[in-house]
């Protein structure tokens, strides 16, 4: 586990921790379990490192540009206001 540089936004500490992260491109929505990021305690601002963000964007680019089957699909209410 490597250390995270304090919060950019207000100086918290930042620590690891496994979240559900919504990967959200171009109109289309991937939600990702147990992803490591550093959380930052005094805000929740959220930092990844690089390679899980290019892991993820391999996902993405697997499962809507080559058709890969996803491990589970989600049906997520949509409202306007
Ligand atoms: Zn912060």
């Amino acid at each position: 586990m490597t250390a995270y540089a304090d919060c950019t936004y207000c100086g918290g500490e930042v620590a690891e921790k496994k979240i559900e992260y919504d990967y959200r491109r171009a109109q289309r929505l991937m939600v990702v379990s147990n992803v490591p990021a550093g959380v930052c305690r005094q805000c929740g601002e959220k930092y990844f490192k690089p390679d899980v963000l290019k892991r993820m964007d391999e996902i993405y680019h697997d499962i809507f540009d080559r058709q890969r089957e996803p491990e589970r699909t989600l049906t997520i209410p949509a409202v306007s206001l």
